[in-house]
C-alpha cells in the first residue's frame, strides 16, 4: 500500500504544502491508470507536466488542505485532456458519419436519429453503404426500432447519387443523418466516395465514430479523416465492454474536435450525450472526482460564509492562531467521512477500501475530533497564543478534556508547523512588496 494512491494522499493529509516528491508520486498513480486506459503516451506526459507545475506552484486556497487541492488540479486538468463536449444545437442540420467498417457508425446513425427525436425533433437516417450486404436492411431494421424516418436504396450501387436523392426525399425532416460505408482499412477509394458523399450533402458537422478499442490505430484514421471531409466531434462506441476508449482522446487531439457521443449497447437507445465527469471517471475506473471537486469548493465557500469577520488573508498578516487551524479542520470536516471521500478519489476502487484494517480510515478523523475536544478545554488567551502552553498547561487541558497529553502536544506540532509555513508566504509578500516599493 505504500505506493498506492490512497497511501500518498494519506501522506500528504496533515501537509500544509507539498514538495515534489508528494506531487510526483500522484501523477504516477494517475499515469498508470490513465495509459492502461490507452491514453497516449504524449497526452499522459502533458497532462503531468500541467499537474505538477501547477500543484507545486499554486497554493492550496484557506479551508483546502493540501492534499485535495492537489486532487482538484488534478481533476481539472482530465477535464482539460477530455475536453468538453461537441456541441449540438438542437436545430435543423446534417450530419455525417464517417470511419472504419465495423466501428459502430449505422448503430450510432439510428441511436442519434432516437436521441434527437427525443429531444422533439423530427430526424431521418440517410443509409449510403452499398458496399457492405446487408447494410441497407440493418439500417432500416433500426431506424424502424428508433423509430424515425429511414432512406436508402436497396438496390443502388452508388453511394453518391443515393446521398444526393435521400436529401431530397428527406425534405421534411430537421436533422439529416448520413450513414456512410466503411472498410477495413483506409482505403483510397474509400477516402474519395466519402469526399464525394461530403460535397454532395455538405453536412454542419461530420462526427468520426470509433470502436472504443481502437488504441493508438486513432491517430491515422483521425488524420486520414480530417484531411478529407474534416471532423468536428468524435462517437466513441461499444463503452459497454471492456475497453475504456482513452485511445479515441488521441484523434480528437490530431482532429482539433471534441467528443460528441458514447455508445453503450447494441440498442437504438444505448447512447449518451458525452459528459467528462462521467468520462474520467470510467477512464479511470474510479467513484466521481467531480463530486469530491465540488465538495472541496462547497467546503471552502461555506467556511467563508460561516465566519464572517474571518479573512482567509488574515493568515497572511498577524498571527495563525489555534482558532484559525481549527476553522481550517472544520473545513475539511464538511467533506464528509473520510472514508467516502477516499472512495471518490482515482484507483481507490471498492477493492482496495476492502483490503485496509477497519480503523486505518478512522483515524485522522478521529484524531480531529480529539483535537477539538482539547481545544474546548483551552482559554481563548491559550487559543490565540499557543505558544504559552507550557507543560503543566497541556496537563490541565488533557485532565479538563479528557485527551491524552500526547495528543495535545501533537496538536500544538501540527499547528507550530503550519505557522511555520505561513511565515515563509508572509516573508514572501514583505519581499514583493519592496521590491514594488523601490519601482
Ligand atoms: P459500421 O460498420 O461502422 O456501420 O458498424 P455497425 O453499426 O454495423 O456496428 C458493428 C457492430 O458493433 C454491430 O454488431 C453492432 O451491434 C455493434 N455495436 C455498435 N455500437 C455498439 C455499442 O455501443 N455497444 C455494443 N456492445 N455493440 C455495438
Ligand atoms: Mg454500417
Amino acid at each position: 500500500l505504500g505506493s498506492s494512491l490512497r497511501g500518498t494522499l494519506n501522506d500528504l493529509r496533515g501537509k500544509s504544502r507539498i514538495d515534489e516528491d508528494d506531487v510526483g508520486e500522484v501523477v504516477k498513480q494517475i499515469q498508470r491508470a490513465l495509459l492502461q486506459a490507452d491514453v497516449e503516451v504524449g497526452l499522459v506526459m502533458e497532462l503531468s507536466d500541467s499537474i505538477e507545475q501547477r500543484a507545486l506552484s499554486e497554493d492550496p486556497p484557506a479551508g483546502t488542505t493540501a492534499r485535495d487541492h492537489v486532487l482538484k488540479i488534478v481533476y481539472e486538468e482530465l477535464v482539460e485532456l477530455v475536453g468538453e463536449s461537441t456541441e449540438l444545437p438542437l436545430e435543423p442540420q446534417t450530419i455525417m458519419l464517417a470511419g472504419l467498417q465495423g466501428s459502430g457508425k449505422t448503430t450510432t446513425a439510428a441511436k442519434m436519429a432516437w436521441w434527437f427525436s427525443k429531444k422533439g425533433l423530427r430526424p431521418a437516417v440517410i443509409q449510403t453503404d452499398t458496399f457492405r450486404p446487408g447494410a441497407y436492411d440493418q439500417a432500416k431494421q433500426m431506424c424502424e426500432r428508433a423509430e424515425v424516418e429511414f432512406y436508402g436504396d436497396p438496390d443502388g450501387d452508388d453511394p453518391v447519387e443515393i446521398a444526393r436523392e435521400g436529401m431530397e426525399a428527406t425534405e421534411d425532416a430537421d436533422v439529416r443523418i448520413v450513414d456512410t460505408a466503411g472498410r477495413h482499412a483506409l482505403e483510397e477509394d474509400l477516402i474519395d466516395e466519402i469526399e464525394e458523399i461530403e460535397a454532395t450533402v455538405a453536412p454542419d458537422v461530420s462526427l468520426l465514430v470509433l470502436d472504443a478499442a481502437i488504441g493508438q490505430g486513432a491517430k491515422d484514421q483521425a488524420r486520414e479523416f480530417e484531411r478529407s471531409v474534416g471532423i468536428e466531434g468524435v462517437v466513441i462506441t461499444k463503452l459497454d465492454g471492456t475497453a475504456k476508449g482513452g485511445g479515441a482522446l488521441t484523434a480528437v487531439n490530431e482532429t482539433d474536435s471534441s467528443i460528441a457521443f458514447l455508445g453503450t449497447g447494441e440498442t437504438v437507445k444505448d447512447i449518451e450525450r458525452f459528459e467528462p465527469s462521467g468520462f474520467i471517471s470510467r477512464l479511470l475506473g474510479m467513484g466521481d472526482l467531480k463530486q469530491l471537486s465540488e465538495r472541496v469548493e462547497r467546503a471552502m465557500q461555506e467556511t467563508q460564509e460561516e465566519d464572517d469577520d474571518w479573512d482567509p488573508e488574515d493568515l497572511l498578516e498577524g498571527q495563525f492562531t489555534l482558532k484559525d487551524m481549527q476553522r481550517q479542520m472544520e473545513a475539511m470536516n464538511r467533506m464528509g467521512p473520510l472514508d467516502q471521500v477516499m472512495d471518490m478519489i482515482p484507483g481507490l476502487g471498492g477493492g482496495m477500501m476492502d483490503q485496509l484494517p477497519d480503523d486505518a480510515m478512522d483515524v485522522t478523523q478521529d484524531r480531529m475530533r480529539r483535537f477539538d475536544i482539547a481545544m474546548d478545554s483551552m482559554t481563548d488567551e491559550e487559543l490565540e497564543n499557543p505558544r504559552t502552553i507550557g507543560r503543566s498547561r497541556v496537563e490541565r487541558i488533557s485532565r479538563g478534556s479528557g485527551v491524552e497529553e500526547e495528543t495535545i502536544r501533537e496538536l500544538l506540532e501540527q499547528h507550530k508547523m503550519m505557522e511555520q509555513t505561513l511565515k515563509q508566504f508572509q516573508g514572501m509578500g514583505e519581499g514583493d512588496m519592496q521590491r514594488m516599493m523601490k519601482k
